[in-house]
């Protein structure tokens, strides 16, 4: 099943962390990105598609500057991921020169996800540099992201971008060897985890708890990605990308890194968006009979099962359903704005357009707009 899964995938997006190709004391580190580069230019003539998603814009311009610290204010580290961006691109666009490989960068925020038709270009415009035979270099357009539109890590951005491209495989290149059983800094007897067949929520909670599992950049998010695309049908590689020949070695069949199997039904794009690009708006909690008829019956949200609405969101905007625990159990776009679904909730469908004085939608969510999560 592995060996499958790793030598067969054709496009494949992978995510570079800052502190493997540079460091807080010498910038960028060019000898890295050359090895780097090698590795994948040979993965590209062995017939694969490659999309990057590197970091280490930041790092990069904080040594530009010359910095003497890491930046507090939002406008000095913007500014450092301006001039640390062109940098990282230079290096990267050197670095692919040497094989012939052309480089494109492509700078994206939440933003750019969240709208249907952004998505949708973006989707249209990687295709067509694939086509050319190129290899996109993807970052958070760090420069004008504020808190708000930002995606905020580059494992989560490489997730979206599995999914933007229909990858087969997203490998996460980091400075750990994969998931352990326990601790391996705590515990010697811990072992690498070469398959991981689903993401329970012990591994999610051995993630969570376990910063230490690695230097930088955290397992939980790594993991938070994986089960997000894992969610599209996209299975992700964790692997140790310090030690050089190990990723072809390990796409080519052989040991190293840690594997998380997707799920087999996969969603719709547009479901998938709904549920792992979008950010809720608002929660609605619902009753047991609301959750059993939109789990195990397939039904559209009605405002009759909704017990409780939190939240200022308009008619469109995506909204969590909860059960009545405060668990997460669906997520999905909503048809009434928050101030007219706090008076209409619980109501039965006949009883609606006399609360209101209309009635355009008997649906509070559609089941085409809901994802059961
Ligand atoms: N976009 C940031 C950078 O290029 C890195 C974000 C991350 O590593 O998660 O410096």
């Amino acid at each position: 099943m592995r060996n499958e899964i790793l030598t067969r995938a054709k496009r494949i997006v992978i995510k570079i962390g800052s502190s493997l190709i540079a460091s807080r004391a010498t910038g960028l580190r060019p000898e890295q990105i050359e090895r780097l580069a090698d590795e994948i230019a040979a993965l590209k003539a062995s017939g694969r598609d490659i999309l990057l998603v590197s970091s280490g814009a930041i790092i990069s311009g904080i040594k530009k500057l010359a910095l003497k610290e890491y930046p507090k204010s939002l406008p000095v580290k913007q500014a450092a991921a301006a001039v640390g961006q062109s940098r990282l691109i230079w290096a990267y666009e050197k670095a692919f020169e040497r094989m012939g490989i052309h480089v494109a960068q492509i700078l994206l925020t939440h933003q750019d996800l969240a709208d249907r038709r952004r998505f949708l270009n973006a989707r249209y415009t990687l295709t067509a540099l694939i086509g050319f035979g190129i290899i996109p270099i993807i970052n958070e357009n760090d420069t004008v992201s504020v808190e708000e539109i930002r995606v905020g890590d580059n494992d989560t951005l490489a997730s979206e971008v599995a999914h933007l491209v229909d990858a087969d495989m997203l490998i996460i290149l980091s400075d750990v060897d994969g998931l352990y059983t326990e601790d391996p800094r705590k515990n010697p007897s811990a072992t690498l985890i070469d398959l991981i067949p689903e993401i329970t929520e012990d591994i999610e909670r051995r993630a969570g708890v376990s910063s230490t599992f690695e230097g930088t950049g955290g397992m939980a998010t790594k993991i938070r990605a994986a089960k997000k695309v894992g969610g599209y049908g996209v299975p992700t590689l964790i692997i140790n990308g310090e030690r050089a020949g190990l990723l072809p070695h390990v796409l080519a069949g052989g040991p190293g890194g840690s594997l998380f199997l997707a799920r087999e039904r996969r969603l719709t794009s547009r479901k998938h968006w709904i549920a792992f690009t979008l950010r809720s708006r608002g929660h609605l909690r619902l009753d047991q009979g609301a959750v059993d008829a939109l789990i195990t019956r397939g039904k559209s949200l009605l405002a009759s099962g909704i017990v409780d609405v939190t939240g200022d969101f308009d008619a469109g905007d995506p909204v969590s359903c909860l059960d009545p625990d405060g668990k997460e159990i669906a997520k999905g776009l909503v048809n009434f704005p928050s101030d007219l679904l706090d008076r209409i909730k619980g109501l039965k469908t006949q009883d609606i357009s006399r609360q209101i004085g209309r009635q355009e939608y008997e649906e509070v969510i559609h089941r085409d707009d809901l994802v059961i999560l």
